[in-house]
């Protein structure tokens, strides 16, 4: 792209670059007279392909951010890491013959020099990988602290298995019955003995603080849906001599329940299943897989009689049980009252087994008869052959009959969350250690602080089943407990783990006697800022909360939320307006576009294409428009006449500063960008001006452009970086509003001018020659100052008359239309 004569963007860009570098601008400390602010993008897991695009959306969004605000005079941490465990990279790695490590290496290297190609302004010296054992000893130390306080727990149940992954999943992987990384593959249920965290003791207050977060709605309606709380009734059925808590909203219709139905998955389902039933069972059970809740709603219902009956709690019938495919071991327990004259799942199984169906909510406006039902009737009505509960609304029975069960014990009021415990075992080997050994003797024993970190041996063999089992030196340890021979655990940590906690890791990344300073943490703590993709709704952005509270509770941060603000950026399409895919060839490479264009062209092209939390469409036209643009810039800042300038420029320019300072702070970098052109139209317009006023568009156009910012604002005979400058501050009384608003009369002129020519051409096939304008006698000179202006943008003649002129041409008497700010026009 470069011509002879131009300029050198990648001399700049380098230059800039290293001397950032070097002379270490964006590295901060603690420092208590000033205020903190601390921006931060979610990290990004290294693969070998490097950056795309959506990476440098995501690190612009962020950057012109920490610029911004470093240049308002806060203290700005804006760090960088990379979530280096992981399946992808195992995975990549032993296609390539490669050993994890290696892989996950070579890829950070090149990630990072790509960063910089883009001229972020990160602290590198604050990074943190955590595949590092100086990072993960921490997540076993935290690990070994949450088994302490009960918030770590092994258990034997239904878990959700992917075959590709070949390891457990946890429930927020599964995203409609798939595998959230093979969007192919059906995740099966398989009964294993699994580690997991008891996110679920803090249901109710990441619920409760949805609220208060200031995050994009969505967000926080996609978490609260995920929690999920409903509002019931928890009723005691007797089976076989034991208790069964059964969850439901509707004990209104308590009296139709003529089934039950539990889970497939529930732990506890063999306990039910007798021997004349068990063969039948097995079979049904061996058919199942992991569905989405939608898949549930639309496939057939189907059971088996279990064997058992439970006792109805006030009516003493015998209710069989079935195991069914509709019941979701999570929710409510597992086991539901079926109801199948009022709920249409339950109306199917029923039909289909041949149960009967008993109503007992008579719908307000008809009778109901159970032999013509073809549905269920859900809605409320008037409760019937309910006992003394007869005659009641079904609103109102909800009450009675709760407040009944709660008097004779048999029940009580509930509430229910669809939230589950997180699975946080994997059975693969690039992850973190679980820092447990299993002994005969003792059981599970923790392995003792002094001897973490577990150390992920670098010898194993990839294939077969779990990686870490091939190692026996890693295998075979000594008990902590009584010295006998003991088994290490195998299981490595889901990576959702580490990232966690990461960006406490920022604050104090070389402590090696704690995973942080709690007094740095303090300073740094709440993130102010945080940048990142929606996808990220129900897994990190949980598993952080919850560990954030985690934490608290063990007395090591005391603040409950990690991330004060959250910006998702949209989406970046091709070209061709679908997503970008490797098999679309759609695919747009930021490196290819920094050497050809350069870093500050790609920056602003990004930021030029929509607003950066809607979703945008790829274009290497506008790129081309951006970097002609920032061209034109620099010739101009190298060819400008310093003088006086203009009231007209200052009054410009502190607009301009004013609405796009404003535009900035709201994330509409879109806007700021078209702000900023039409100032340096202006610019180019004068014949002189002042030096700081042409570092004061400098600095606006610098988070955007900081390389060829920093270039010019040198050239202008500064010293210090414009990185570390003030942003400027906005002079009301240079802002001439009277000629703000004379410029937006004309320019509504010219607009109603277009619209014209374009009417008359669409409704009488002609075009327009020449423009007769009609303006107010005290509207003259603001037209005449103008004309010029007006007949550049149009590139039509243009004849312009007061009103009162009796030599006026005005063949269709169209003066008289002429109002205040509002002149007549007539075209030819
Ligand atoms: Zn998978
Ligand atoms: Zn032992």
């Amino acid at each position: 792209m470069k011509k002879k004569g131009e300029y050198d963007f990648g001399v700049i860009e380098r230059k800039w670059q290293k001397r950032w570098q070097d002379s270490k601008i964006f590295e901060v400390k603690e420092d208590k007279k000033k205020k903190k602010y601390y921006v931060l993008e979610m990290f990004p897991y290294p693969s070998a392909t490097g950056l795309h695009m959506g990476h440098a959306l995501n690190y612009t969004i962020g950057d012109i951010h920490a610029r911004f605000m470093r240049m308002k005079g806060f203290n700005v941490l804006y760090p960088m890491g990379y979530d280096a465990f992981g399946l992808p990279a195992e995975n990549a790695a032993i296609k390539a013959k490669e050993h994890p490590a290696k892989y996950t290496e070579k890829s950070m290297k090149n990630f990072i020099e790509q960063q910089k190609a883009l001229g972020l302004s990160y602290d590198w010296s604050r990074m943190v990988i955590t595949c590092n054992p100086e990072y993960y000893k921490w997540n076993q130390l935290f690990f070994l602290k949450f088994l302490e306080k009960g918030l770590v727990y092994r258990k034997k149940s239904p878990v959700n298995f992917c075959k590709k992954c070949n390891t457990v999943l946890a429930n927020e992987q599964v995203h409609n019955g798939k595998c959230w990384r093979h969007e192919d593959t059906e995740v099966e249920i398989k009964h294993l003995e699994q580690w997991f965290i008891k996110t679920t003791k803090y249901s109710e207050e990441l619920l409760s603080e949805i609220k208060n977060l200031e995050w994009p709605e969505r967000i926080k309606l996609m978490q609260e849906n995920w929690i999920g709380k409903s509002y019931g009734t928890e009723i005691d059925f007797e089976i076989d001599k034991k208790i069964w808590k059964i969850f439901t909203t509707r004990p209104d219709t308590l009296y139709g329940v003529t089934f039950m139905v539990i889970s497939a998955q529930h732990p506890r389902l063999m306990e039910l299943v007798n021997e004349k039933q068990k063969k039948e069972v097995d079979k049904f059970l061996k058919k199942l897989k992991s569905v989405s809740e939608k898949e549930l709603e639309e496939m057939e219902k189907e059971g088996v009689f279990t064997g058992s009956y439970a006792i109805h709690p006030l009516t003493k019938e015998k209710i069989p049980v079935y195991v069914g495919n509709f019941v979701v071991a999570d929710y409510a327990g597992g086991m539901v009252m079926a109801v199948p004259a009022h709920d249409e799942r339950d109306f199917q199984f029923a039909k289909k087994y041949k149960i009967p169906i008993k109503i007992v909510i008579s719908p307000f406006n008809k009778k109901l008869n159970e032999k013509e039902m073809k549905e269920a009737h859900t809605k409320d009505g008037i409760l019937v052959n309910s006992d003394k509960f007869s005659g009641l609304e079904s609103k109102k029975a909800i009450d009675e009959i709760t407040k009944y069960l709660e008097s004779k014990n048999l029940g009580k009021k509930a509430f229910n969350y669809k939230f589950r415990d997180w699975l946080v075992s994997r059975q693969r080997y690039w992850g973190t250690p679980i820092p447990v050994v299993y002994c005969e003797k003792c059981g599970i024993v923790p392995v003792k602080e002094k001897d973490l970190p577990v150390l992920l041996p670098e010898k194993v063999k990839f294939g077969e089943g779990n990686p870490l089992l091939t190692n026996k030196d890693f295998v075979n340890v000594k008990c902590p407990k009584c010295n006998n021979n003991a088994k290490r655990e195998t299981d490595t940590m889901d990576t959702f783990f580490d990232s966690s906690w990461y960006f406490l890791r920022y604050c104090d990344n070389k402590n090696d006697k704690e995973a942080f300073n709690k007094e740095k943490v303090r300073y740094w703590m709440p993130v102010n800022q945080y940048i990142g993709g929606a996808e990220h709704a129900c897994m990190h952005l949980i598993y952080a909360r919850f560990f954030t509270k985690a934490l608290r509770d063990l007395n090591i941060l005391d603040f409950k939320e990690p991330f004060l603000k959250l910006f998702n950026q949209g989406m970046l399409h091709g070209s061709d307006g679908n997503k970008m895919s490797k098999s679309l060839g759609n695919v747009i490479n930021p490196i290819e576009k920094i050497e050809k264009f350069s870093a500050d062209s790609l920056r602003f092209n990004l930021m030029s294409l929509a607003s950066p939390d809607k979703n945008s469409i790829w274009s290497d036209t506008t790129l081309e428009s951006s970097y002609r643009f920032l061209i034109k810039v620099m010739k101009y800042f190298d060819n400008v006449k310093i003088g006086k300038s203009s009231n007209k420029i200052k009054s410009k320019l502190n607009k301009t500063i004013k609405e796009f300072t404003k535009d900035i702070e709201d994330f509409n970098y879109n806007l700021a960008i078209i702000k900023l052109r039409a100032l340096f139209d202006y610019f180019e317009n004068e014949k002189e001006i002042e030096k700081e006023d042409l570092g004061k568009f400098l600095k606006i156009l610098h988070p955007i452009c900081p390389h060829i910012t920093e270039e010019f604002w040198g050239k202008l005979g500064n010293k210090k970086f414009i990185s570390v400058e003030d942003w400027p501050k906005v002079d009301e009384s240079k802002i001439d509003e009277r000629l703000e608003q004379e410029e937006k009369i004309v320019e509504q002129t010219i607009e109603d001018i277009k619209n014209i020519i374009r009417i008359i051409k669409e409704r009488q096939g002609k075009e327009a020659k020449k423009i007769f304008l009609y303006v107010l006698p005290k509207e003259v000179e603001l037209y005449k100052k103008e004309i010029q202006h007006i007949k550049t943008i149009l590139n039509l003649e243009i004849e312009l008359y007061a009103v009162n002129d009796k030599t006026k041409y005005d063949p269709e008497n169209k003066s008289s239309k002429a109002k205040p700010n509002k002149p007549a026009i007539y075209l030819e």
